[in-house]
């Protein structure tokens, strides 16, 4: 099964996404979280990538779309996997529809969690990450058991830069211009589903676990 989430910044792409990893076993795979690590171990391409990051803006397509198709291209990819993050443009979405097409293959389903800007907002501020494992917590949604600290790996929960207020409102408005028409291009291929996401995590976790049963 070959899922797509879809939904602005903030939306709980990452936390469904991870959902439906453990439950259907394929691999969670963000872009995010790809550049993330190369960031944190100063590769080449973690410098490049943190340029636009940290000003709310895309990473080019080129560069993204490399890392994308060769993290696909992995033996545990086989079965299927949920992409969090990516496609986040047209292009993005045109190059992985071609390499799928040349292997006979193609998205299953387009999760798009629809939600208000507003809520956004108030959402992404109370964020908290851990930079070491990837997992996501919400001061207020999501709380670990020890303040700040990671329950997975132990290590310190911080607010990541691209979660900062102004960045939040420029990733908005790069979401609108940029990745919401792919809401469009996956309607017409049929795959598109729609949940709500003002709902708790759990209810939006069940309505899609119902479209994918
Ligand atoms: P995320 O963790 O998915 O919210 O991504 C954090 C940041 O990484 C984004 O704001 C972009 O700067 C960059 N990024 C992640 N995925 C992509 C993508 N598919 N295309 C371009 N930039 C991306």
């Amino acid at each position: 099964m070959k899922i797509i989430m879809l939904g602005a910044p903030g939306a709980g792409k990452g936390t469904q996404a991870k959902m439906i990893s453990e439950k259907y076993h394929i691999p969670h795979i963000s872009t995010g979280d790809i550049f993330r690590a190369n960031i944190k171990n100063g590769t080449e391409l973690g410098t490049e990538a943190k340029k636009y990051m940290d000003q709310g803006l895309l990473v080019p397509d080129e560069l993204t779309v490399r890392i994308l198709l060769d993290r696909v291209s992995n033996e545990d990819c086989t079965e299927g996997y949920v992409l969090d993050g990516f496609p986040r443009t047209i292009p993005q979405a045109e190059v992985l529809d071609h390499a799928l097409e040349e292997l006979g293959d193609k998205i299953d389903y387009a999760i798009n969690i629809d939600i208000a800007d507003e809520v956004i907002v108030s959402r992404m501020s109370g964020r908290r990450a851990c930079l070491t494992c990837g997992a996501t917590y919400h001061t207020e949604y999501i709380i670990p058991v020890k303040e700040g600290i990671c329950d997975k790996c132990g290590s310190e929960l911080i607010l990541r830069d691209d979660d900062k207020a102004e960045t939040v409102l420029k990733r908005l408005q790069v979401y609108h211009t940029q990745t919401q028409p792919l809401i469009d291009f996956y309607e017409n291929k049929k795959v598109l589903k729609s949940v709500d996401g003002t709902k708790k995590l759990e209810m939006v976790f069940e309505e899609i676990c119902t479209l994918l049963d």
